[in-house]
Order: structure tokens, then C-alpha cells, then sequence
């Protein structure tokens, strides 16, 4: 595959506005490999589902088929709310609550490593710059890219286009017909209207995180939630 780009995807809004800006003609000419890791968090049935919806929404001449691969946590993190045991952190928890250790490292090196094995030189994230913890640091992901790159014995570059960007300034890269395909709730629950289907809680962590960022981008939020503003968010 000649001179790919690939895109580490959750099917969020973050990393869905970053793969539909690089499929956008003009911005990236390569083909872009969107790759999906699943670390059997509970609530990635759903984000799973809803990331292999969103592909279908792109020009599917410039976005090649999800890459799905799996990096199971449950040996890692125990009884832990990511894995379905526990409350799950609301709208009042605090960033620390919803931080797993470890968790770019091993989101990241299972791409770079399909990237070498792919000949691919580039992995895209779209970490932005509020994110506060240690490996979102620019020093983490350079050792991490250098690593790799020795590890395979090819160039391995881990690009971050949204590294100096306020999530309000993703947001209004984003297409507003696109972002609430996007998915980004540790709570999901069955959509009643479609029972195969999930939509946002709009009670956890996460939903109140991505309402804010609708509000705060001036975007009209046509997300479907469970939980309707003022009934226990
Ligand atoms: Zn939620």
C-alpha cells in the first residue's frame, strides 16, 4: 500500500473530525487506514458499532476499510468501572476518574506495530492539548514512536494535528451533519427505538464532556440521549 496514512479511530468526536478532515480531498492525498482497538471496555460494543457506521459516512475512496484489532485489559485492570464492574464516573467526577494508566500506550502500539508490518510510516491521533496526563505528553509519544521505529526496523512516526488544538477548535473542523454519528459514552444503553442499536446515556463522564463541547463550539447537539438534560446529569 503506498504511502498510507494511518488514523488510530475510536469512533469519537475527537478522532472522527480528525479522520474526516484527512479524507477531505486536498488535505491528504494518500489513502488513510482508519484502526480500531478494542480493549474490551464496556462500553466499545457500541463505540465499535458506531465507528464502523461513521466509515461508511466518507468518501470511501480515500478511507480504506476499518482495521480492527483487539488489546484485551481485563488482565490489567481487574474490577475496574471500564470493564463493567462498578459505578461508572458521572457528570460531577473529576478527569482523574476516567483516566486509565497506560492507556495510549496500549492503544498505540498495536497500530504502529500493523503499521511496520503494513509499510506504513505514519499513525495519526488525535490527542488534543488539554489532554493533562503523562502519555499524552509530546516527550511520551516521540520515545514511543523512536521505540517502535528500532523495535521494527523501519520509520514509524506517530503525527498529532491536533496536539496544539482546544477541543472547540476540533469541533468546528468537524462537520456538524457528521458529529452526532460520532459516538463517545461509557454508559451506552439500548436505543429503544432499535433494540440492535445504542445510544448515549447522557449521564456519564463522557456524555457531559461531549455536551459541553457542543455548547461551548456553538453547534446545535443533535445526539440522541437517554438521560435528557435536567433529569440527572
Ligand atoms: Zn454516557
Amino acid at each position: 500500500m503506498p504511502s498510507a496514512t494511518a488514523i488510530l479511530f475510536s469512533g469519537g468526536l475527537d478522532s472522527s473530525i480528525l479522520l474526516d478532515v484527512l479524507s477531505r480531498p486536498n488535505v491528504e492525498t494518500a489513502p488513510i487506514v482508519p484502526i480500531y482497538v478494542d480493549c474490551g471496555s464496556a462500553w466499545q460494543r457500541a463505540e465499535r458499532a458506531a465507528a464502523r457506521r461513521f466509515i461508511t459516512l466518507l468518501d470511501g475512496t480515500r478511507v480504506l476499510p476499518l482495521v480492527e484489532l483487539t488489546m484485551p485489559t481485563d488482565d490489567l485492570y481487574g474490577d475496574h468501572w471500564s470493564l463493567g464492574v462498578g459505578a461508572i464516573p458521572d457528570a460531577e467526577s473529576p478527569d482523574e476518574a476516567v483516566y486509565l494508566p497506560g492507556r495510549n500506550a496500549l492503544l498505540a502500539v498495536k497500530p504502529l506495530v500493523w503499521c511496520g508490518l503494513h509499510g506504513i510510516g505514519r499513525l495519526a491521533l488525535a490527542t488534543l492539548a488539554s489532554n493533562p496526563f503523562a502519555d499524552a505528553r509530546t516527550d511520551f509519544f516521540t520515545s514511543f514512536s523512536q521505540a517502535l521505529s528500532i523495535a521494527m526496523a523501519v520509520d514509524l512516526e506517530i503525527m498529532r494535528p491536533f496536539a496544539g488544538c482546544s477541543k472547540t477548535d476540533v469541533m468546528r473542523q468537524g462537520r456538524p451533519e457528521l458529529l452526532h454519528e460520532t459516538f463517545s459514552c461509557i454508559d451506552p444503553q439500548p436505543d429503544a427505538a432499535e433494540p440492535a442499536r445504542f445510544i448515549h446515556c447522557g449521564a456519564c463522564n463522557k456524555c457531559a464532556e461531549r455536551r459541553q463541547a457542543f455548547h461551548a463550539a456553538g453547534i446545535a447537539d443533535q445526539t440522541p440521549y437517554r438521560t435528557v438534560r435536567g433529569e440527572g446529569c
